[in-house]
């Protein structure tokens, strides 16, 4: 077996619409190819001893033990590497379910797809798989230490790359109601919606959280002194910043018993409460100045902890905090007790789990000490011994539910702080003997507001009721009604993507709106070029999708990044097909017209059920494609007595169409004319019909996104499809004696869709014609063929990459091509791009048209541009 590949996909997909995150190895069997597990003496005895829990793995027999009895009949290995990638995650804690294994069109490679949770751990899971496989093969066995590292491993990384606890109970929730997230590379911020409406967190700081709220917050004394000055109740107290001061500090405060504490300390370090005499002062000085240069000196307020949390103005939760504690069996000594309360699968190492661990501290043995105890004590039954002085989950102490309970008055205190503070999300901390009356009758105090707060002592309190939290803060994010996502338009297709997504967002933009957009030239975002190049994969969708400014997208989506790693988007609102085409057939494994039909697909399938899938009717592929897609169709065609736009107005359906010289919609019985193509530039005066359908669509796809038919209107008649615009693509140029055109068709499809358009040329057709190297030899001759009949001379040249082609190859098939189609045809080659331009530009006759099918479009547009063409060449009635 031989890994060639692993690739993630991290959206909608070739294998799934539904399952975004897929892990996809090409593998090769080898001698395997021909050797079901059956003929592999040993294999399954070995597996089912290393993996004795894939018995509950169904697979096609559909019960349990269905997959192994699959592997004791004799299975493939590449279907027996999914299922042990999917147990290797599961038994890692790692819940996945999904995998396909299906053969590739070269015989012995099979595609291997795994789900993932996280992208690290599933690559690994597909490599580790494939080891223990071979494992089994060679030895019949796999070593219990391999496998368990493999587990450590695979758990260390989820671990690593899991959210943090409270980030995780917002992100659960914005989930839940279909709000998009991503997290961010930088600082493990968490970005929830789309462009305008996109809005951040990290941990529990929102991006509404005040910078100014945060630090009066962080800053303790000063918090107090202003919640003083607001008449809150908060501890007496004093800041010093030399021992030599303590004893005044003292003095001031009253008497003991005084809390020492760290101005700006948190997670409980450094503090000590409940100090009673000199001595316990100094050493709880020294404790706070490790934390903090200045220190605060307070007095002790006997009573309970209680965090309260306020978000958005609200009381959503309170928890009462007890500090780590063991509780007396008879029998055990404290010691023992803490370990046994440690083995709590819930306790975690700081704040990776529900609760922490208990740790002793300088603290726990003051503590101890006080009680008259040791750890080798063994405590009465029932009897408590406290370990830690505070409160703090971090600190090993648990929490317990007490939102019900909180007194009327306490709320509107809690909530007024949260004001006072200038926090959207506080936690307020405050100490009294009981929460169901008011502080002022407790002598209960506030003695700290934290901002970020963390949330998981009210969404995992050890008793009482858990609190969604999570909810409030996306409450407040996103209030009942407000949007989190912008609209997406969606373009594939074989040809005219391009084309099509620049009117589109040219139709958009009309609107007023700042509308993001990608093509295979480059990301744009309103009137500006964000980055050149081929744009067309997710990333650069995310790009978009990302941005702040963006109100809406209009996204170029192209085979290689579906392949590659999926769409960049879960739903568009409107996802448009335009043609399905033989065009790089026999890459990634697409080697049938079919096949590429199921990858384009993929746009059609994912859209929101309420958006709309728009179609062209011409294309028996792309129609199909209303069977596949949820969403609602709409069609467009070329030929208004289609029987499939027909049958679907007649249905009170939408299309649009080309009738009568018109770009028209059709919405049921009516007919809404938008323009005459030959005032649309973009169809070159209405004589390159591929460029109408492209209209079409773009104009159907405006219309059932609710653009109106005047904006549609203007819009169309003010795209030009200059050089500058759409660069490649039908750039027409008036050089005085004859015209040039520049044009980027390279499959047989969009050579038939140019030849529409040439054929109509007055006078003598010249071209300039080569493809991609990595097409197929069939393409090559078909080109040449084509060509042929198209025009009245050709110059055969190449590509200055080759593309792993032999020099002269392709342009030999072409004349193959071109003699198969005319035997007397009048061709020369030159294989050199420049040369071959310049010579057609030197030999063009009187009125003729010159083709240019470039490799460089930008090369070919200043050859060109170098013999001074008359502006604005674009025909116009
Ligand atoms: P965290 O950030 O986890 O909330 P922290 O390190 O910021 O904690 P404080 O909240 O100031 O520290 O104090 C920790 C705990 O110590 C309080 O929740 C309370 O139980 C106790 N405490 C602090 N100050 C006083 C005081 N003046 N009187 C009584 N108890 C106090
Ligand atoms: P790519 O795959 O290179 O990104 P694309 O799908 O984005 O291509 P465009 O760049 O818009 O397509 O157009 C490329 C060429 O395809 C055009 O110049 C034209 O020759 C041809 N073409 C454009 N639209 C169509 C169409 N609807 N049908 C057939 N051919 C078309
Ligand atoms: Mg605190
Ligand atoms: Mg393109």
């Amino acid at each position: 077996m031989k890994i060639l590949k692993i690739q993630t996909l991290r959206g909608p997909n070739y294998w799934s619409i539904r399952r975004h995150k897929l892990i996809v190895m090409r593998l090769d069997l080898e001698e395997l190819a021909d050797r079901p597990s059956n003929e592999i003496p040993g294999f399954y005895e070995g597996l089912v001893e290393v993996l004795p829990s894939l018995i509950e793995h169904f697979c096609s027999p559909g019960c349990r033990g269905g997959f192994l009895s699959r592997v004791k009949e004799g299975t493939l290995m590449g279907h027996i590497v999914e299922h042990i990638a999917l147990e290797l995650q599961m038994l890692a804690g790692i819940e996945v379910g999904f995998g396909r294994t299906r053969e590739t069109p070269t015989s012995g490679i099979y595609h291997v797809v795994v789900e993932y949770k996280d992208e690290q751990a599933g690559r690994y899971a597909v490599r580790a798989a494939v080891r223990l496989c071979q494992s089994l093969i060679d030895t019949g066995s796999y070593p219990a230490s391999e496998l368990e590292q493999d587990l450590q491993d695979l758990k260390e990384m989820a671990a690593d790359a899991a959210l943090g606890p409270s980030t995780e109970t917002i992100v659960k929730e914005a989930e839940i109601r279909g709000i998009p997230w991503t997290a961010l590379s930088a600082r493990a911020l968490v970005q929830f919606g789309q462009g305008v409406y996109q809005k951040r967190i990290q941990a529990t700081l929102s991006s509404q959280t005040g910078i100014l709220g945060v630090e009066l917050a962080s800053d303790k004394e000063s918090t107090k002194q202003v919640l003083r000055e607001a008449g809150v109740p908060v501890p007496r107290g004093t800041v010093i910043n030399f021992l030599d001061e303590l004893e005044d500090a003292i003095a001031d405060v009253g008497s003991y018993p005084i809390v020492i504490k760290p101005l700006d300390g948190n997670h409980g370090r450094g503090i000590t409460i409940n100090i009673g005499s000199w001595e316990e002062a100094e050493e709880a000085y020294d404790a706070a100045k490790e934390v903090s240069k200045a220190v605060i000196v307070e007095r002790y307020y006997q009573g309970r902890d209680h965090r309260i949390l306020v978000v958005n103005g609200k009381v959503v939760a309170v928890a009462e905090r007890i500090p780590a504690h063991v509780v007396g069996d008879g029998k055990s000594t404290i010691q023992e007790l803490i370990d046994e309360t440690n083995r709590d699968p819930n306790r975690g190492v700081g704040h990776d789990n529900v609760l922490t661990r208990i740790e002793l501290d300088r603290t726990s043995w003051q503590l101890l000490e006080k009680q008259g105890y040791t750890l080798e004590t063994v405590l009465a039954k029932e009897e408590i011994c406290y370990l830690r002085a505070t409160a703090n989950l971090s600190t090993g102490g648990i929490a317990v539910d007490r939102t019900d309970d909180i007194h009327p008055e306490n709320i509107w205190i809690a909530q007024r702080v949260a004001k006072i503070i200038g926090l959207d999300i506080a936690g307020i901390d405050v100490v009294t003997d009981d929460i169901t009356r008011p502080l002022k009758e407790m002598d209960g105090v506030i003695v700290e507001v934290n901002a970020a707060p963390g949330f998981r002592m009210h969404v995992a309190p050890s008793r009482g009721i858990a609190r969604n939290v999570g909810a409030a803060v996306i409450d407040m994010l996103y209030p009942p009604g407000a949007p989190s996502r912008i609209p997406i338009l969606a373009v594939t297709g074989t040809n005219g993507k391009t084309t099509t997504t620049r009117l589109l967002a040219h139709i958009c933009r009309q609107t007023g709106v700042v509308v993001g957009y990608t093509t295979t030239d480059g990301t744009y975002i309103g009137d500006f070029l964000v980055e050149k190049g081929d744009n067309t994969g997710p990333q650069s969708a995310q790009l978009i999708l990302q941005d702040p400014t963006v109100e809406m997208a209009v996204l170029e989506a192209a085979r290689g990044g579906i392949l590659r790693s999926g769409l960049g988007f879960d739903a568009s609102d409107v996802g448009i097909v335009l043609n399905v085409a033989a065009d790089h057939l026999g890459i990634a494994d697409i080697d049938t017209v079919e096949k590429l039909a199921h990858v384009k697909s993929v746009v059609a399938e994912a859209i929101h059920p309420n958006g709309y899938a728009v179609l062209n009717a011409d294309d028996p592929l792309v129609s199909a494609m209303a069977q596949r897609t949820k969403a609602q169709v709409a069609y467009f065609s070329m030929n208004p007595e289609s029987e499939l736009i027909k049958e679907h107005t007649r249905s009170g359906g939408i299309a649009a169409v080309y009738e009568n010289g018109y770009i028209s919609i059709l919405k049921g019985d009516w007919t809404i004319r938008i323009e005459q193509a030959i005032n649309v530039p973009l169809t070159m005066g209405g004589r390159a019909p591929f460029m109408i359908a492209n209209a079409l669509a773009a104009c159907l796809a405006a219309f059932v996104q609710g653009i109106n038919i005047d904006v549609i209107r203007s819009a169309i008649k003010t795209f030009r499809a200059s050089s500058n615009q759409t660069p490649g693509r039908m750039n027409l140029f008036n050089l005085g004696k004859y015209h040039a055109l520049i044009d980027y068709a390279h499959n047989p499809h969009s050579y038939e869709a140019l030849s529409s358009f040439v054929r109509s040329w007055p006078g003598e057709r010249i071209g300039v014609v080569g493809g991609p190297g990595d097409r197929r030899d069939e393409d090559f001759v078909q080109l040449g063929k084509l060509a042929a009949q198209m025009f009245d001379r050709i110059i055969v040249k190449e590509d200055d990459d080759n593309r792993g082609r032999e020099r002269g190859d392709g342009a030999r098939l072409i004349i193959e091509g071109i003699k198969q189609a005319k035997s007397d045809f009048n061709y020369e080659t030159i294989l050199d791009e420049t040369k071959a331009i310049n010579t057609a530009l030197d030999s063009a006759t009187v009125n003729s048209l010159v083709v240019i099918l470039p490799e460089s479009v930008s090369r070919a547009v200043s050859l060109i541009e170098a013999r001074n063409p008359i502006p604005d060449a674009v025909e116009q009635s």
